[in-house]
This record gives C-alpha cells, sequence and structure tokens, in this order.
C-alpha cells in the first residue's frame, strides 16, 4: 500500500482536493482533525498536556484550546513541548488507522504541517497543494470566521510555498485555472499503477 501525504498552507485547498480523492474511494487520514481529536479525548495526551501546561487547560472534560494558544504563543520552548506531545500522539493514530487499510492500493494523509511536523517520514511520497497568496487569502475570508491579518498571520507561521513545491513531490496547481478533478484523476492513475 502506498502512503501518500498531502499537504498545503493555509486556504491552498487541502480539504477541496481531499474531497475528490474522497469520490473516488479514497480513504484520507486527516492528521489536524485527529490532532484535535486526540488532544481532548487520548489519556496520554492529556495526561501529558496537564503535566507540561497545567491542570487548567481542561475545564472538565474540555481542553481550553484558546488558553493553550496563549500559552505556546511567541514561546518557542511552549511550543516544542506541545508538538512533542501532539505529533508522536498523531503519528501513533496515523500507524494503527492504517491498520484498517492494508487492503488499499493506496491511502492518503492530509496535514497542514508536513514537513515541519515529521509527518512526511510516514509517507512514500508527497503532494503539495498550491494557490496564489492573495487567491488563499480571500477564499479563506470568503469562507468565513477569519480576517485578512490573522490569515496572512497564519500564513507567515507555516513554511513557504516556494519551499513546500521544491520538497514535495507532485504539485496540484489550485489557483482556479486548471481543474482540480483532471488533476487529481492524474494522479490517481499514477498511485494505483505504483502498486
Ligand atoms: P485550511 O488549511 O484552512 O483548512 P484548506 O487548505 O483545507 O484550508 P480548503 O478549505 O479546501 O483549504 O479551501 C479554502 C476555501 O476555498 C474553502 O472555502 C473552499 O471551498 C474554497 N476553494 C478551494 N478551492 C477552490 C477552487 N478551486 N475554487 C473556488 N473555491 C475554492
Amino acid at each position: 500500500m502506498l502512503k501518500v501525504g498531502l499537504t498545503g498552507g493555509i486556504g491552498s485547498g487541502k480539504t477541496t482536493v481531499c474531497k475528490v480523492f474522497r469520490s473516488l474511494g479514497i480513504h484520507v487520514y486527516d492528521a489536524d482533525s485527529q490532532a484535535k481529536q486526540l488532544m481532548n479525548f487520548e489519556p496520554l495526551v492529556k495526561s501529558q498536556l496537564m503535566a507540561t501546561f497545567g491542570e487548567d487547560v481542561f475545564q472538565g472534560d474540555q481542553l481550553n484550546r484558546t488558553m493553550l494558544a496563549k500559552l505556546v504563543f511567541n514561546d518557542e520552548q511552549k511550543l516544542a513541548a506541545l508538538n512533542a506531545i501532539v505529533h508522536p500522539a498523531v503519528g501513533r493514530d496515523f500507524e494503527s488507522w492504517l491498520n484498517g487499510y492494508r487492503a488499499e492500493k493506496y491511502i492518503i494523509k492530509e496535514a497542514a504541517i508536513m514537513f515541519e511536523s515529521g509527518s512526511h517520514k510516514s509517507c512514500d511520497v508527497i503532494i503539495g497543494v498550491v494557490a496564489d497568496n492573495e487567491t488563499r487569502i480571500e477564499r479563506v475570508m470568503s469562507r468565513g470566521g477569519q480576517t485578512r491579518e490573522e490569515v496572512i498571520s497564519r500564513m507567515n507561521n507555516q513554511m513557504d510555498q516556494d519551499e513546500l513545491q521544491a520538497r514535495v513531490d507532485y504539485v496540484i496547481d489550485n489557483n482556479g485555472q486548471m481543474a482540480l478533478i483532471p488533476q487529481v484523476l492524474h494522479l490517481h492513475d499514477i498511485f494505483l499503477s505504483e502498486q
């Protein structure tokens, strides 16, 4: 089974591209959503978070994400401590998720931060989804909930798109001029034929 990583910055279109792969019957592991689930529900992760950031980061059973975000904001050591808890937990969760799909020709692991988290090491090939910064900003703003400044701030904390393009094996251009479905079908054929 081929393990395909799929990454891209905020608003590049990862979720949209994954929807097309899902419509072809491909199973997608959403690393960002799983990380949130694990932080809320996985006993070991919860106890590590409380030991590192204090019991107050949980209100009852619920992780106070705003408080945690404030604690790690502009504090590299605390951010590294958070990543050292969450990234290995996602790695373990992905490995056990894989067990349900061993018979598949290929699966996709979607993650906004793939190289920064070391997640790429668990994949055989990587797809990068790219779009111009202005297109990404406008799409995220029209999706709702985030201001231009918030999107730019997130972009500045993520890998530069030129670097991302240089590191991935395949690029999906989501600027709007090239249709997504033929690009996905092309990669689908490649991954099926790589068996
Ligand atoms: P995030 O990292 O913030 O989760 P993402 O990379 O998963 O973002 P999407 O959620 O897929 O990106 O796309 C961002 C927004 O842009 C969504 O509202 C989506 O519907 C829209 N969008 C994505 N691709 C296109 C496209 N080719 N044409 C028009 N709108 C698009």
